[in-house]
């Protein structure tokens, strides 16, 4: 029914060989092109070896004192990996060692040049091959594991897919191998290297591909991670670890879209006498007393709330859907906490004045800030240490009225 299949086998030899020695050499342009990690070249020597098995196979049938050669550059290849990947997740503490390794290869390859020197046919070296190729693998991927990673990363779980089945494909020619022990007629034939060939040239070749996508993965993370850092290092304030202004503007606008207009408080306080704290007890106190309110905001604060650092000793909070008088509330137990803790912290006293206003119906975060400025500047002519509420001021030309004014805190100076 179909046409005879005649495989010319030399020529399949060469293609497997220049198609290895054409993944190594990209693996290599990649090593020096890119950037790669530890572990990387021991991926490239493990690839290296097999193309030189590759290309010794051919010579294996004129030449057979090149087998053990031939055999030990296959058997290195899951032995290798597995070494690339343990400097690669160097911080996964993986099991046992590279010594380890080296030595089971060492042994597995002794067991094959056993058999091998004893004589004892095809099947039998064919058998201890495949389990020592399909054991090494099953090694491989129980140690790859125990990679911490492994469960979030695509490209590890293939491979130890990959791994596995590097150990189950051996399993039909270990069937049949111990089917024929003893059958001298069976023979050495090419095509069986080259069927081998083929099949390590499938599984290294996407077991290669993968390591090359492990790399990539981490490049990607390492960008995400130095992505992640450049916002943070832009939108917090690094002294209090609050937001700065800009990006309380941001997050600002992001909560008043979720409120009802007209429905919440702006409140803006700042420390008093900061300059005479940061003379009197110096700059780190300084910095401590503002790293201190605003710890005490964040705690204070609900999660809606909105707080950020405007420059100096000044500070912010938008609080949506909340009254002047319950952001009054606030501003006295903000106050109460800090002095709270700069009592058990054994910090020199302060103490904050607050300008607080209700956001009107059309008005601008920038305007009703304006006019907690107001308050605040109010607050502070009559004589700190206390909280003043602002209304009206938000229409062109008017002049905010300062409805409330309540003293703060127990240490009010
Ligand atoms: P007032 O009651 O009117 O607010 O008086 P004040 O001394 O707090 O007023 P002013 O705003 O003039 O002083 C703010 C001081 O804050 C001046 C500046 O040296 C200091 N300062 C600004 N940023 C920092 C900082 O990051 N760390 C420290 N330690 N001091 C800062
Ligand atoms: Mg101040």
């Amino acid at each position: 029914m179909f046409p005879a299949f005649q495989v010319h086998i030399p020529t399949l030899v060469l293609v497997v060989a220049l198609v290895m020695a054409t993944a190594w050499g990209i693996l290599i342009f990649v090593g020096l092109t890119q950037r790669t990690y530890r572990g990387f070249w021991w991926w490239i020597l493990a690839q290296g070896l097999a193309t030189l098995s590759s290309l010794l196979l051919p010579l294996r049938e004129s030449q057979p004192e090149l087998t053990p050669l031939t055999t030990a550059l296959m058997l290195q290849w899951p032995v290798l990996l597995l070494i690339g990947l343990r400097r690669f997740y160097v911080r996964s503490n993986l099991p046992l060692s590279a010594s380890a390794d080296g030595l089971l290869f060492g042994l597995g390859f002794l067991a094959w040049v056993g058999v091998w020197q004893a004589d004892m046919g095809l099947a039998p070296r064919v058998a201890v091959f495949s389990v020592v190729y399909a054991g090494l693998h099953l090694y491989a991927a129980w140690v790859t594991f125990h990679v911490r990673e492994w469960r979030h990363s695509s490209s590890l779980k293939a491979l130890l897919v990959l791994m596995l089945l590097g150990a189950v494909v051996q399993m039909p020619r270990l069937g049949s191998a111990l089917a024929h022990w003893g059958d001298a007629s069976v023979t050495d034939a090419q095509l069986n290297y080259v069927m081998i060939a083929l099949g390590l040239l499938c599984t290294q070749l996407f077991a290669l591909y993968l390591c090359l996508l492990l790399t990539y993965e981490r490049t990607e993370a390492g960008l995400r991670e130095s992505q992640r850092q450049l916002r943070v290092l832009a939108d917090i304030d690094m002294l209090t670890q609050i937001p700065n202004r800009r990006h309380f503007n941001d997050l600002a606008a992001e909560a008043l879209q979720l409120s009802p207009p007209g429905a919440s408080s702006v409140m803006l306080f700042d420390i008093d006498h900061f300059k005479a704290v940061n003379d009197s007890f110096g700059h780190a106190a300084g910095d401590e007393a503002l790293r201190l309110v605003a710890r005490s905001a964040r705690l204070i604060l609900r999660s809606r709330d909105v707080v950020g650092r405007i420059g100096g000793d000044e500070f912010v909070a938008l609080l949506p859907e909340t009254s002047v008088s319950d952001a009054l509330h606030v501003a006295d137990r903000i106050v109460r906490h800090v002095d709270a803790e700069r009592q058990s912290q054994q910090l020199a006293a302060i103490s904050l004045s607050f300008g607080v206003v209700q956001m009107q119906r059309g008005e601008s975060l920038a305007q009703a800030m304006h006019r907690a400025d107001l308050a605040l500047y109010e607050a502070k002519r009559q004589g700190r240490s206390r909280a003043v509420a602002a209304e009206g001021g938000h229409h062109e030309g008017a002049q905010p009225v300062f409805t409330q004014s309540r003293p703060l805190g127990l240490t009010a100076s």
